[in-house]
């Protein structure tokens, strides 16, 4: 979640796009400053695209609002008197939420949570997530605490394997690209193995964030192989280690999805029964081309079915999960 976000035009609080989004927060946020929301949604979205920022400013309110409506509160807490880490929240009285969110940072907001919106909205938030920022913007004296725990050493800088939420407005926007590994790609000792297998599977991008080398949109069978190498990688980190629930449920859906995929691809025999059946003979640079595409042209042809309550992607939209 670091990193990958657009930078911030120098001195964002004298433009004119900063006066006009804190002038539509309004009277929206009264626990969250307009100005920490307005500063998120300018980092998220690049200047360039302005009406994409209105639209992730409304989007933003209107999670808020749902903090509001569905009466939002903490249910259980990080250990050890902590402010920073996972939290599960409630709604009304007893309606505890079946989700994992994790604050990672006040100021700039960052946190995860493996609820269906929060994979899906580009965001970088949820309504789960600012229900606990309302909780410690609420309390001074708890703010103070969690933006001393951000910069402090009492909670080392988490380390291990984090998803980007923010989907970028071009490009193909495979989630999976969006994996990064943080701390040190190198290690000894006992977690010698594991630094070979963070070396193996990331590279450092212009900024020196290790991103994942090749996410293989296109062959299931080794992006595969990848998720069940980053699941592996998950659980494993040092002692400042948190958990990203966020990309957690996303790697279990996809080894999911593509077991199955790699399931329905044809073994060569039943390829070579196939070409026995064609009318024509085909060349042979044709059969390489069918051999070489078919397992996974055949898989991804078919058409995806949608549940008819499945959003579109990409854009911020409704409130979503509750
Ligand atoms: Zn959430």
């Amino acid at each position: 979640m670091i990193d990958v976000m657009t930078e911030p035009e120098p001195a964002i609080e004298q433009t004119e796009a900063f006066e006009t989004l804190l002038a539509r927060v309004g009277r929206k946020s009264p626990k969250i400053p307009a100005e920490v929301l307005v500063r998120h949604v300018m980092r998220c979205v690049p200047p360039q695209e302005w009406p994409a920022r209105l639209e992730a400013m409304d989007a933003l309110l209107r999670r808020l609002e749902s903090v509001k409506s569905d009466a939002l509160r903490i249910d259980a807490r990080p250990g050890g008197g902590h402010l920073l880490g996972p939290y599960v929240t409630k709604r009304r009285k007893t309606d505890v939420r079946p989700y994992s969110t994790v604050l990672e940072e006040v100021e700039p907001i960052r946190g995860s949570c493996d609820c269906p919106d929060f994979l899906k909205n580009s965001l970088g938030v949820c309504k789960h997530i600012l229900a606990v920022l309302e909780h410690l913007y609420s309390k001074p004296r708890l703010l103070q605490k969690a933006l001393k725990e951000q910069g402090g050493e009492s909670v080392p800088p988490p380390t291990g394997l984090r998803w980007d939420p923010i989907r970028p407005l071009t490009g193909a926007g495979d989630w999976l690209a969006r994996v990064h590994w943080l701390g040190p790609a190198e290690a000894n000792g006992r977690r010698a193995a594991r630094g070979t297998e963070v070396t193996r599977l990331f590279r450092r991008d212009d900024e020196g964030t290790l991103v994942v080398r090749r996410s293989s949109p296109d062959d299931p069978t080794k992006r595969l192989a990848l998720v069940e190498a980053l699941l592996k990688l998950l659980p494993a980190g040092e002692s400042g280690h948190r958990p990203d629930p966020a990309l957690r449920v996303l790697l279990i859906g996809e080894r999911k999805r593509l077991k199955w995929i790699v399931k329905q691809a044809l073994s060569p025999a039943e390829l070579k029964t196939a070409f026995r059946g064609l009318k024509r003979t085909l060349y042979p640079y044709q059969r390489e081309g069918v051999e070489r595409f078919w397992p996974t042209t055949w898989a991804w042809a078919r058409p995806r079915r949608r549940s008819p309550r499945a959003r579109s992607s990409g854009a911020p939209g409704a409130s979503g999960a509750g």
